[in-house]
């Protein structure tokens, strides 16, 4: 399953714990729109491709000072597409250059990131001698977009609909060629971590936050625990050892500028924390990193 970008899971996790403002409410719910319709092709892809689509989703490249964050790229004979997914709504129309939502025009050619990423990635293949051809394609994910190009171009566009048949329609004998099985490899030594969030959250106010382990069903805060379970009040049960684990990723991801130290911890957790099975579980999950003068030590 394609992971979510950290921008995405910080504003979610903050946003269960905490008041979320304008701004970050709205980028959520963008960023979630945008996360569902590079799912939606994930699984056009899986169903109407005939062949096993070799493809990488959601990779972040440095390749000679040049850094390019691909959505998806899916092979297919000698061809790497590169496929840039927008989820915006309304009627978008491409000429002399220019993309125009109505009459407005678009301050970005989304044309010029896709281009972007196509030369690098061409360049990456051509000098690691892997004869793979690069194209383009910007898929429009949200049903309720219209599209028209009158420009001549390179690049396929398609709407959410036209991407089932444009798939039917790639070579049905489209296997890798054999010298150029090592794409996979040869893309991830150049792979490097992705975008991080600037978000952060003062630990000073941690506090302030909703305290507890969240049920990923109901989203409240109820769940009770017993040996091996913990248990909703919506009827969701959860391994107890993934509920603890969650809920310290949860801690992770919000506090990301911080080390993982147990008394932090003990205050995200609130007062149902069994202060045992936590030890425990940071014993069999996470390293601890010793540190002269910091007894609790940390985790990472
Ligand atoms: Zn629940």
């Amino acid at each position: 399953m394609r992971k979510k970008s950290h921008d995405l899971q910080w504003l979610g996790i903050f946003g269960q714990r905490h008041l979320l403002t304008e701004e970050e409410r709205e980028t959520y719910q963008k960023l979630q729109r945008a996360y569902y319709g590079e799912a939606m092709m994930d699984k056009l892809v899986a169903n109407f491709l005939a062949n096993d689509p070799q493809c990488i989703d959601d990779i972040t490249l440095k390749y000679k000072n040049s850094v390019v964050q691909i959505d998806k790229l899916l092979i297919v004979g000698q061809i790497a597409y590169i496929i840039d997914m927008k989820y915006y709504r309304g009627h978008y129309v491409f000429k002399n250059n220019t993309w125009y939502i109505g009459e407005k025009i678009l301050d970005n050619n989304i044309f010029e990131q896709l281009r972007r990423a196509m030369r690098i990635l061409q360049n990456l293949f051509n000098d690691n001698q892997i004869r793979l051809n690069v194209q383009g394609v910007l898929a429009f994910m949200n049903p309720n977009s219209t599209i028209d190009v009158v420009d001549n171009i390179d690049e396929t566009v398609l709407t959410m609909d036209e991407i089932p048949k444009w798939l039917l329609k790639l070579p049905n004998n489209g296997t890798v060629e054999s010298m150029n099985q090592n794409w996979k490899s040869t893309l991830r030594q150049y792979e490097i971590e992705p975008y991080r969030t600037k978000r952060t959250f003062d630990i000073e106010k941690i506090d302030q936050l909703q305290q507890g382990i969240c049920c990923p069903n109901c989203h409240q805060y109820q769940m009770v625990e017993s040996k091996y379970i913990v248990n909703c009040t919506c009827g969701y049960s959860e391994a107890k050892e993934i509920a603890y684990t969650r809920t310290i990723c949860e801690y992770g991801v919000l506090f990301h500028n911080h080390n993982l130290t147990v008394p932090q911890l003990r205050k995200f957790f609130g007062k149902n924390l069994n202060e045992r099975y936590l030890t425990y579980v940071l014993q069999r999950n996470f390293v601890l990193q010793k540190k002269a003068h910091n007894k609790a030590g940390y985790y990472i």
